[in-house]
């Protein structure tokens, strides 16, 4: 079995531990007035992170998703700029 060599730990460097965050504090709300917490998740010009990035779920992504909507709706967070 050549191959065997081969296919060790794949290493990608910048990659941590891929866990969702809310899944492992348990979060089933985020809320969308913590603008800290959402911020993280945020670039620096609003966009959100890709969840392969962040490590979040699916479903906690959409949550954050909707929170970050929300929340630029009554202007915690700034739009999206586009340029
Ligand atoms: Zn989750």
């Amino acid at each position: 079995m050549r191959e065997e060599k081969f296919k060790r730990k794949p290493r990608r460097s910048y990659v941590k531990k891929k866990v969702c965050l809310f899944c492992t504090e348990k979060v089933k709300d985020i809320d969308y007035k913590d603008i800290n917490k959402l911020g993280r998740y945020l670039t620096e010009k609003g966009r959100m992170i890709p969840k392969r990035i962040t490590g979040n779920c699916a479903k906690h992504q959409r949550r954050l998703a909707l929170a970050v909507k929300r929340s630029r709706i009554i202007a915690l967070l700034p739009f999206v700029k586009e340029d």
